[in-house]
This record gives structure tokens, sequence and C-alpha cells, in this order.
């Protein structure tokens, strides 16, 4: 009778669940198990470190709704791992490590990488589990799967120790042990299941009436409109009406940002002034200033669209809806159908929306038309603008990073499709570049991806360049370069002294440095740009050749501020 061992049976798990990549980092005692995987079909993407292929794992949980997962030898290489789940978690993205662990026999003697892995996880993980016997892997393997996308989305994980791994039991059992679990475990049925949405009538009337009787309406969404592939119902709800809207950075492309009703550029003005706000699937944390003034009006009054009831008690919104961010909004516009209402272009808000709109596009305009060299942050950017937007559609997916990189790059790049923006997001997490895109290109063969990225951002990874030119991935990769964080020296004379006085400065790497060298070393292409026909000529390459590139752009180091926008937390 054919034997089968733990290896395998995760392998076939993972399969029969539709799961259909991987990232990680092989050792032990995982090594034939990746290699299981492979050979069922499942597309393992090796990195150098865990970190990123945790960041990968996460971003693409984000990008096709399914659980990302994440593969990891014992000890360190959870640890390591722990910054992608972590990252799933504050994002609320779903995706599950899968970690080898020690011999259980040799728990608590020293065994090479020993660590208790279930308590490191914990507090970064929604449900965590042990296989203690080859037989447990498929149900473990389910739930976990099942627990990362149901409800809100997040991390999970699953401990494998190495004797399970090698335990064996008949193929026979294995496939019995399949087949016996459920079809409501499978991952790819939880979205649907989970999320049903049971909100009563009378809070959606009162959320219309709210929305009807408002003065200065507004609609906001963040990535969890995203997740929830709520764009076309959104894009009903805010034409119907007619009411302004405002995408947080990865809400961003849900609607065009060059849609006539976008109020990204008239930011300040709209969430300053809005009297009843719409907010779907987007915190009132840091990045909406937790709905508070002086950014927003003391009175303004939030309806919370949120499949967390957790964040909606957090929040005490004047009105929480409940449930799947799409759902709801089609709820929404079923019931406003029926008695339909729309601002129209000659409303006062949303003239003055409009109106600010233009003058803060003309004023950012003639900051980016004029061709500074050497490079600020706008002149790069805007040829970067220009470049993507000449590529159509399907557009690529912008990955980005950095304090000024990405402060201006939200502001100058367009959005014009959903789910094509990744940036450090919610925890703020810098080094995820090389990590997102990988995921990206996995997760979205037909879109090139193009990372817009500070060099301190693009150094936490950049050695996965070399992944990229193994799997020959579409995606170039643009450093602005500026010799440091925020910047080159930056300290007040005050600050140099000292017995270390003569070292570079915290915030300061090799001036000039050669990144673009880097991935030359591995077969790739790179290209070390000063001026805008240089800029020019390497994006009209790159971006036609869609192969693994690295582009240098080199900046002056004292262009931008120190902590981009976020001055005042450091
Ligand atoms: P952003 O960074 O864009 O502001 P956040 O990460 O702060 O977004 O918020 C996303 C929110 O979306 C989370 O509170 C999460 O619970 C919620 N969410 C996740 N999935 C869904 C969904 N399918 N429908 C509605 N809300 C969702």
């Amino acid at each position: 009778m054919e034997e089968i061992d733990g290896n395998i049976l995760v392998a076939m798990s993972l399969a029969k669940f539709g799961i259909r990549h991987m990232f990680g980092v092989v050792g032990i005692p995982v090594t034939s198990l990746a290699n299981r995987a492979v050979s069922l079909g499942i597309r393992f993407i090796a990195f150098h470190n865990e970190q990123s292929a945790g960041y990968a794992a996460s971003a693409y949980g984000f990008l096709t709704a399914s659980p990302g997962v994440l593969l990891t030898v014992s000890g360190p290489g959870c640890v390591h791992g722990l910054a992608g789940l972590s990252n799933a978690m504050a994002n609320t993205w779903p995706m599950i490590m899968i970690s080898g662990s020690c011999d259980q026999n040799d728990v608590g003697r020293g065994d090479f990488q020993e660590l208790n892995q279930i308590e490191a996880v914990k507090p970064f993980s929604k449900l965590s589990l042990k296989a203690t016997h080859i037989t447990e892997i498929p149900n473990c393997l389910s739930q976990v799967l099942n627990s990362a996308s149901s409800g809100r989305p997040g991390g999970c994980y699953l401990d494998l120790p190495s004797d399970v791994l090698h335990q064996k039991i008949s193929k026979e059992q294995a496939l019995s042990l399949l087949h016996n679990i459920q079809t409501q475990n499978n991952p790819h049925s939880s979205l649907t299941t989970t999320t049903t949405t049971t909100i009563t009538t009378t809070r959606i009337s009162e959320a219309v009436s709210l929305l009807r009787h408002a003065q200065r309406p507004l609609i906001v969404f963040g990535k969890g409109a995203a997740y929830a592939r709520a764009e076309h119902s959104l894009k009903k709800l805010v034409e119907s009406t007619g009411i302004p809207f405002l995408p947080t950075p990865l809400g961003k492309g849900l609607l065009p940002d060059t849609h006539h009703l976008a109020a990204t550029a008239a930011r300040s003005l709209a969430i300053g002034k809005c009297d009843v706000a719409v907010v779907v699937g987007a915190r009132l944390n840091w990045l909406l200033h937790f709905g508070e003034s002086p950014k927003w009006s003391n009175d303004v009054k939030f309806i919370l669209v949120d499949i967390s009831e957790e964040e909606i008690q957090l929040r005490k919104p004047h009105l929480g809806l409940v449930g799947d961010a799409k759902q709801i909004v089609e709820i929404l516009n079923k019931e406003i159908k029926d008695d339909p209402f729309c601002l129209g272009k000659t409303h006062p808000w949303v003239e003055a929306i409009s109106k600010k709109v233009k003058d803060n596009v003309e004023k950012m305009e003639a900051q980016l038309v004029k061709d500074v060299v050497p490079f600020n942050f706008f002149t790069p950017m805007r040829i970067i603008r220009d470049a993507i937007v000449g590529l159509g559609s399907p557009a690529p997916i912008v990955v980005s990073e950095g304090a000024n990189t990405m402060d201006v790059g939200r502001s100058v790049l367009i959005q014009t499709e959903p789910r094509t923006r990744l940036d450090a997001g919610t925890w703020g997490t810098m080094g995820v570049g090389l990590g997102y895109c990988i995921a990206a290109a996995v997760a979205s063969p037909d879109r090139l991806v193009v990372a817009v990225e500070g060099d301190s951002g693009f150094g936490f990874s950049a050695i996965e360049v070399e992944t990229l030119v193994r799997y020959q991935l579409p995606v170039v990769v643009i450093v602005f370069n500026n010799g440091g964080v925020y910047g080159g020296d930056r300290r007040s004379p005050e600050e140099i002294d000292g017995p270390h006085k003569d070292d570079p400065a915290p915030t300061s790497f090799v001036p000039n440095a050669g990144y673009h060298a880097l991935i030359e070393a591995f077969g790739g292409k790179g290209y070390l740009v000063g001026t805008p026909e240089e800029l020019k000529n390497a994006l009209s390459e790159t971006f036609s050749a869609r192969k693994p590139a690295v582009i240098n752009v080199i900046i002056d180091p004292y262009a931008g501020a120190e902590s981009g926008r976020l001055q005042h937390k450091n």
C-alpha cells in the first residue's frame, strides 16, 4: 500500500484548498514540503529573506482576496516571517504563515532552531494552530486558511513539527481525511459565506436619509472596499448621487483619480467641511486623523461601513453598518434607486470642491512642469507619471514606499484602476517594496509592476532583485536615490559632537550608491539616470521590455523634508 508523509499531505491539502502560489525560504525542515507543493502544481516563489516573502504573502492576500501563503523554517525563520504576518494583521489582509518547528520529542532540550512558535506568533495572528500528528494536517490547514479570510481578514499561523512532517499514513487514509473536510471550510468559499450582510432596513433608510439631507456629503473609501471589490457599486453610488469622493491611498483607483467628482486634490476642504461622511472599508485611524477636529469638523456625522463589528464599536460613528462593503453599497444603491437624488454640478458643495481641485491641480502642475536638475522629487515623479499614463490599460501596479517618495508619489501618480497601488499602508511599513512587487507580478501577470521607492525602503530587501531576475518578473524598480533616510546628513552643527562625530550621520548612506549595478550582477538591466532625457529613455526601454530592471535616479540629497509629511512625529 502506498504511504505518504506529512510533507506530501501538506502539499496535497494546499492543492486541494486551491492554493496556487506560495512564498518563502526553504531549509530544515520544510524543503521537501516546498518541492512536493511544486510537484502538485503550486508555484513556489523562493526568496532570500522571510521578511520580504512575508510581505509578498500579505500583499498577495489583498490583491487576490484569498490568503497568501508564507513558508518558513523553524525558529529564526519563523521570527523573520513575523514581519509579514504582523503586516497582514495591521492591514487586515488574509495570509497564513506555515513554519516548520523542532521535533516534539526534543522540545525544551535546546533543539536546533527551537522556539515556542505558537506563543511567538500569538500577538500577530487571528488563529495559531500546531498539527501534533500527521492526521491533523488537513483540518488544521483548512482552519487557518478559512480564518484568515473570514470576517475581518488577517494573518493566521500553522506550526508543523519536523516529526509530524516525517510521519507516514496510507495514501488512502490521506485522501479520506481530505475528503472529509467540509466544503464550508474551503477558503475560497469563505469570503461569500462569512461576510453575508445582515443589516436592518431601518439603518439603511437612515443612512440614505442622512446622505439625502446633507449639505456637504462625502464618500470616503479605503482598502477594505478595494478588498471587497466594491468598485462598481461605489461608482454607481457616487455617480447616481453626485457626491464627491475621497479614496485613502490604497483605495485610490477604485474610481479613477481623474473622475470629475474626485476630491483627492481638495482633501483638506473635503474632510474639513463635510457634514456627513460615509466611510467604506477604511478605519478612522491616523491616516484619517481619527475622524476628529481640527482636520474634520466637530459635528460631522460618520456612517461607517465595515466588516468588523469591533471596528464600529471602537469608532462609535453616528451610524454603523456592519457587513461586506460591496454588498452594503449595493443595498444603499437599491434604496436610493426608489427615490433618487443627485447634487448636480452646480450644487455649491460640488462647485466648491471642483474649484479647489482645479486650483490645487494647477498649483501642483506649475511645480511639476519645471525640469529641475539635479532632480528634486517632482521632476522625476512627473516623468514617471506621464510614462505610466502612456501605458493605458491594463494599468501597471504601482508599489511605493519611502518618506518623500511615497508622499509625493501619492499626490502626483494617477491611479485609474482598482488595486493598482500598494504602499507602506496602515503600519507605515518600510521595506515592503520588493516583496510587494513580486506578489503583484505573480498575482496579476497581465500587468507591469512599477516600484517607485526611496533608497532607504529599497535597501531593506534589495537582494530580492535577484528573485526578480530568477523568475523573470515584469518589474521595474525606480529608486529615488538621495543618499539616505530622508536625504543626506541633515544634522545641525550642535548635533555633530562626541567621540563618533566623524561617523556618517545615522540618516545617511554612501552618496550616489550604484543601486543599478546590483541587478546587473544577476543579469538584469540597470540604469543610472540624472537628467529628464535619461529617465525618459530608461522608462521607455524598460516599460516596453517588461523585464526586471532597476532605474537608479540620483536626487538632490537636500530635496524633500525630513520624515516626509510626518515631521511633527519625529
Ligand atoms: P485604509 O488604509 O484604506 O484607510 P484600513 O486598513 O484602515 O483602510 O481599513 C480597512 C477596513 O476595511 C478595516 O477596518 C477592515 O475591517 C475593513 N474590511 C475588510 N474587508 C472588508 C469587506 N469585505 N467589507 C467591508 N470592510 C472590510
